[in-house]
This record gives C-alpha cells, sequence and structure tokens, in this order.
C-alpha cells in the first residue's frame, strides 16, 4: 500500500513509455534512453579522467542488475583493463531488501590494482559496503564505486554507503528497465521505468 501512494506521487514526473513498449505492467517512463546513454557518456569520462594512466584497472560490474549499464559505460574505455564479474544477491521479495550472499566471487587477481565497482542502484547500500569490504581484503590499489541511480532515501545512508559516481539521482520508488528486474522481467528495456502497482506482490527475486 505505502509503495501504491508513492507511485500516485511520483506519477507526474513519468513521462509515456515509448512507443512498441507499452504495457499494462508499466505505470511510465522516468529517464530516456536517449539521456541514460548522454550520461553514461559523461559518466564514462569522468571515471576514465580519475584513473591514473598506465596502471592497472579491474572494472568489476556487479551481476546481474548492472550489465547494461556496464557494457555501454566500458564501451566508452579504449585504454587497457582486465573486465569480470562479481554477483551478489540481496535476497529481496518483491520489492524489498533482504539479507546479501554472494553468488559469484572475482575471478581475477586484484591484488596492487586500480579497481572500478560498477553496479545498478545504490538503495540500503549494503550491496557496495559489502562488495566494498570484501574486496578490500585482496589488497587493490585503490576501489572506486560507480551506480547507474541512487535512490533520494529518507534516512541519511552512513559514508560508508556512498558511490563515488552516481549516474542519476532518483526518488525513493522501485525501477526496472536498462538491467534493473521484476521478478527476473523488464531487464532488457532501453529506458527506466515504473513498473504498475498492481504488480506488487506478484514476484519474487
Ligand atoms: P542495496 O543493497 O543498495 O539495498 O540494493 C542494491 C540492489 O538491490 C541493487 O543492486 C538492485 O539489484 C536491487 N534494487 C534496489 N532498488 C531497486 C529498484 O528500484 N529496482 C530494482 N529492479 N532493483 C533494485
Ligand atoms: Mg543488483
Amino acid at each position: 500500500m505505502a509503495k501504491h501512494h508513492q507511485i500516485q506521487s511520483v506519477s507526474g514526473i513519468l513521462t509515456p513509455i515509448p512507443e512498441g513498449w507499452e504495457s499494462s505492467d508499466l505505470e511510465g517512463m522516468l529517464i530516456s534512453e536517449s539521456k541514460l546513454q548522454s550520461r553514461v557518456k559523461v559518466l564514462a569520462s569522468e571515471i576514465a579522467n580519475q584513473l591514473p594512466s598506465n596502471e592497472p584497472v579491474v572494472v568489476l560490474p556487479l551481476l546481474s542488475g548492472a550489465f547494461l549499464f556496464a557494457a555501454d559505460l566500458v564501451r566508452q574505455w579504449q585504454f587497457e583493463f582486465e573486465l569480470d564479474f562479481i554477483g551478489l544477491s540481496s535476497y529481496r521479495t518483491s520489492t524489498r531488501s533482504g539479507p546479501i550472499e554472494w553468488i559469484h566471487r572475482v575471478k581475477a587477481d586484484i591484488e596492487n590494482k586500480h579497481v572500478v565497482i560498477i553496479d545498478d542502484i545504490l538503495d540500503t547500500g549494503q550491496t557496495l559496503v559489502e562488495a566494498t569490504k570484501e574486496l578490500s581484503k585482496l589488497h587493490p590499489a585503490t576501489i572506486q564505486t560507480c551506480v547507474l541511480l541512487e535512490k533520494d532515501v529518507k534516512n541519511p545512508r552512513p559514508l560508508s554507503c556512498h558511490a563515488n559516481f552516481v549516474g542519476f539521482k532518483i526518488p525513493d520508488i522501485f525501477v526496472v528497465g536498462y538491467g534493473l528486474d521484476f521478478a527476473l522481467k523488464f531487464r532488457q528495456l532501453p529506458f527506466v521505468g515504473v513498473i504498475s502497482p498492481n504488480c506488487y506482490g506478484t514476484g519474487t527475486h
């Protein structure tokens, strides 16, 4: 019910779903494909500019939600780097966060290298905190974090929960698309959208 009200309160900032993608499960679009693509280009150069040149870099997208964002981001980088994936699952039921577990640990050797973690969205921050904490034990030179979306949550997050690079700040609502799912669906949308209130309670992931 609470989520239902949140959706209604943001309906004013949603725009219509682009032609061909309309669905009764989608309430509206929050960030268009063109906005995503132009922001990703800027983010990519911001990140590249702060990485020391000629030093080893390992890029670690978090599975699965960051897959499209990371794919677009890394294709902007013409310097050499290693790319590996890490996976943390946050036992979410429907749209809520739960305890987290490693489902795919890093395979790359990250010691003395500059690590860039890429995630889809910063919500409670526990995923990024856990990823950073575990990877620090492997003695990388530095760890930078980058998220496409940061939710404007009511209670301020501790400093350790911040990302170094943020694509867009969004209201505290459940979003899908551009890698983000609801019950494993909607990941392929080229834009970020909001699902209809009547979908809540129907999915687990
Ligand atoms: P956190 O650990 O920061 O609470 O949550 C991070 C993870 O929860 C994200 O990587 C993402 O998988 C999932 N998540 C958080 N908010 C949303 C959302 O609005 N939509 C979707 N699809 N996933 C979310
Ligand atoms: Mg995720």
